[in-house]
């Protein structure tokens, strides 16, 4: 009961299935300059994204994705440049032994050490997104996985974990990332006690970008439920991983980052300098 759709060829059901529509289309190219550029584009399009939606908090909050040439490395924003200043040109390369070895500008430490681990851990994942945010950091104290008490949030259902190793400790040494990275085996996501929320996608930073606003307006909309005192309605089981199924997906998760990336290109013109 309740199996997702058959759906062939197509990623989602959300693909028309008319032809000739004109549609987001994935990326493809043979060649890793334009890999790199696109993704660069990307990401700097996530750290816009990510001021659009207020996850700035000083200098914590680090963006992700990895080379396409060389995998051991991967594009960061840079520390102490708020969300709605980075642009292609302040983005900086980053080894996993913490060394900037193209751009300008300094990585953040905590940020290394998590998303260091990460990569270094899981050669599947791409892309990895961290922030301190409002709602995110408020629900992470609760030590509590999120329920599903929405479509929206059954995207997260048996699809992310919470981490209480190292729970509020600030990750500054190296050490401290290796503990929390076996939690990302098969999930997209972690809540992360006393600290706040990660993304993770093996797909691009489009997804991870999305699923991490999707994660933090999912942890407003239950702590808004939850402060009600009323006990909400679950979605139950076998529904909430039908849902996830057909709208939890890295494919659609890219695919919403589209509708913001498009926005932020026609309103942010210097993002591409
Ligand atoms: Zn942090």
């Amino acid at each position: 009961m309740n199996k997702p759709m058959d759906l062939g060829i197509r990623k989602s059901v959300y693909q028309p299935t008319q032809e000739g529509r004109i549609f987001p289309q994935e990326f493809v190219s043979g060649s890793p300059a334009a890999l790199r550029e696109h993704r660069k584009r990307k990401l700097v399009a996530a750290c816009r994204a990510f001021d659009a939606w207020d996850l700035d908090y000083g200098f914590a909050g680090h963006l992700t994705i990895r080379d396409p040439e060389h995998p051991e490395l991967y594009w960061t924003n840079p520390v102490a440049i708020p969300f709605s200043q980075v642009k292609l040109s302040n983005l900086i390369l980053v080894n996993h032994q913490g060394e900037v070895v193209e751009g300008d500008y300094a990585v953040n430490q905590a940020g290394f050490v998590l998303h260091a681990a990460v990569h270094a851990a899981h050669p599947d994942i791409l892309a990895m997104c961290h922030a301190h945010t409002e709602y995110g950091v408020a629900f992470a104290s609760l030590g509590k996985p999120l329920a599903p008490i929405s479509q929206d949030a059954c995207v997260f259902f048996e699809d992310h974990a919470v981490i209480r190793e190292e729970a509020g400790q600030v990750a500054v040494e190296q050490g401290a990332g290796k503990n929390i990275c076996d939690s990302f085996t098969g999930v997209k996501a972690a809540i992360h006690q006393n600290h706040g929320l990660l993304t993770v996608s093996r797909h691009s930073i489009d997804a991870a970008a999305f699923w991490f606003m999707a994660l933090e307006r999912c942890c407003k909309q239950e702590l808004m439920v939850r402060a009600t005192g009323v006990e909400p309605v679950l979605v139950p089981e076998d529904r909430a991983r039908y849902s996830r199924e057909h709208v939890g997906s890295e494919y659609i998760g890219w695919l919403h980052f589209q509708t913001v990336y498009e926005e932020l290109v026609e309103d942010n013109p210097d993002m591409l300098d």
